[in-house]
């Protein structure tokens, strides 16, 4: 995923707007590889701050992900922001140097002076994976599954014998009766 750099680069405090699409390879997140439903779209803002350019935008995309409660695959909208520092290289100097390792090293990149484009690629998937859901769900009112039967809840009920009581609410039942038996 190229930005195209040569008119900004040339003078301090330009800036371009650029909009850029491309299709991913699926993402690896977690001994997984996670497909993307639709190419990735980035809009940013690149800012000529000196010695570096600043990119901040905002990326958009889709997943296809395994609902955390019923296991369905479905389509999860994407919208992450982008915020990159690419150093140039060849302006580089000591005291800057210091500074960038002040700051997280993970999150610097780094162009040439004669460098017309910059790939951002790795910057998008590393902002993806910062921003990856942790439990996605296909609909906030997602049945689930049957615990006793495994069935998809959504589908309709499956006529197992299910306890109606919340589950936390059961765990204070528990706690209830352990403190008496202990009496
Ligand atoms: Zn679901
Ligand atoms: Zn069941």
């Amino acid at each position: 995923m190229k930005v195209y750099i040569g008119d900004v680069k040339k003078e301090v405090g330009l800036t371009s707007q650029e909009s850029l699409s491309k299709t991913f390879p699926p993402l690896s997140f977690g001994g997984e590889k996670i497909p993307f439903a639709q190419p990735v779209q980035v809009d940013l803002t690149v800012t000529n701050c000196g010695s570096e350019l600043w990119l901040e935008g905002k990326i958009k995309t889709a997943f296809i992900l395994p609902c955390s409660r019923c296991l369905e695959p479905f389509i999860y909208q994407v919208e992450a922001p982008l915020k990159l520092e690419y150093r140039n290289l060849d302006r580089i100097t000591r005291a800057s140097d210091i500074e960038a390792e002040a700051k997280s090293a993970d999150d610097m990149y780094y162009y040439h002076e004669e460098d017309a484009v910059i790939d951002i690629q790795r910057g998008v998937v590393e902002a993806l994976l910062i921003h990856f859901p942790m439990k996605p769900v296909c609909s906030e009112e997602c049945q689930g599954l049957c615990p006793i039967c495994g069935a998809n809840l959504n589908q309709g009920q499956c006529g197992c014998k299910r306890s109606t009581i919340d589950p936390r609410l059961a765990i204070l039942g528990k706690i209830d009766l352990e403190k008496k038996l202990k009496k």
